[in-house]
């Protein structure tokens, strides 16, 4: 621990770390609790095909309520979720919830609701879980068909172990999901993986896309990537499109999808339903 000469300095030092541990403390035990007691919820926000504004999938975003009745975003407790281990259970719990949901949709259709749902892994998850065993046990108990869920996987899940997340991503391919590389151009820079795994989907960050108009090298960047995606072979989507000017720019670069405030916020399971029906009408 550092020390101050100035008296009372350490002191103060010492209680906003003993305050961050014991917040982050609570957090895990009432996280625990919210994980078994069903206090997790999914939001679901559209994502929308650029040309024809038809929406394709819905992001399935997790929210906790705690018992105090305060709403926590998941900036804030994916990352302790990450830290102490849980994001196991509560990977497991998203992953079942959104195959439930998917499943309730279709037979509210009377078949196939159109839409698929896209489901966050984390690198976290992804090297402590059996992801692909997993999947296809969220997919059997719920009669879902692996076509019907995108995962979305960050660049962070391809640095530790690059042979297992290879083999775990063929696995997850072979169970007909669609996979998606979440916040695309943020993280990792070594590309070559880009050519090796079995992406389908790149979802550009939405760092590049908010702010675009007005910022030359953010559309240098996004022109980039789609070309790059498009030479691949993959699909893109446009995170965080909250104006019209700036979904008609990025259809017209080429790219194939959107997502943002533009659309709709994250909805509720029901709300999102109602919003999909009321579209495809
Ligand atoms: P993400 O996967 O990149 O999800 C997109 C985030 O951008 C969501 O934030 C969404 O509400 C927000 N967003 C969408 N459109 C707009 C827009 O037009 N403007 C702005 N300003 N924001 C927009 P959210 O729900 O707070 O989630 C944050 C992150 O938490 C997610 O980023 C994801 O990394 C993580 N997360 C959420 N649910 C889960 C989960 O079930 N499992 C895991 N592992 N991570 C999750
Ligand atoms: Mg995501
Ligand atoms: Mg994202
Ligand atoms: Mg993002």
């Amino acid at each position: 621990m550092k020390r101050s000469k100035e008296s009372g300095r350490t002191e103060v030092y010492q209680t906003r770390a003993f305050d961050v541990v014991r917040q982050e403390f609570s957090i895990e035990t009432e996280l625990r609790r919210a994980i078994d007691n069903g206090a997790l919820s999914l939001n679901f926000q559209p994502i929308c095909d650029l040309a024809t504004g038809r929406i394709v999938s819905f992001e399935a975003l997790a929210r906790w309520t705690t018992e105090q009745g305060i709403a926590l975003s998941p900036v804030e407790f994916i990352p302790v979720a990450e830290e102490s281990g849980l994001i196991v259970p509560l990977g497991r719990w998203a992953m079942h919830e959104a195959a439930r949901t998917v499943a309730h949709w279709d037979r509210l259709a009377g078949g196939d609701c159109g839409a698929k749902v896209a489901v966050n892994l984390s690198a976290i998850q992804l090297q402590r879980d059996q992801i692909a065993p997993m999947v296809e046990a969220a997919l059997a108990a719920n009669a879902v068909d692996g076509r019907k869920i995108t995962l979305e996987l960050t660049e962070s899940a391809l640095v530790t172990d690059p042979d297992r997340i290879a083999r775990t991503m063929h696995a997850l391919k072979d169970l007909g999901t669609t996979l998606a590389m979440d916040d695309f151009g943020t993280g990792y820079s070594n590309l070559a993986y880009l050519q090796k795994l079995p992406i389908d989907v790149l979802k550009i960050d939405r760092s590049f896309v908010s702010g675009m108009l007005a910022d030359r090298d953010k559309v240098a960047i996004v022109r980039a990537i789609l070309s790059l995606a498009m030479a691949l072979g993959m699909q893109t989507t446009a995170e965080g499109i909250e104006t019209n000017e700036l979904a008609q720019t990025l259809a017209a670069l080429g790219c194939n999808y959107g997502q943002g405030f533009l659309y709709s916020r994250p909805l509720d399971a029901d709300a999102a339903y109602a919003l999909l029906s009321e579209r495809s009408a």
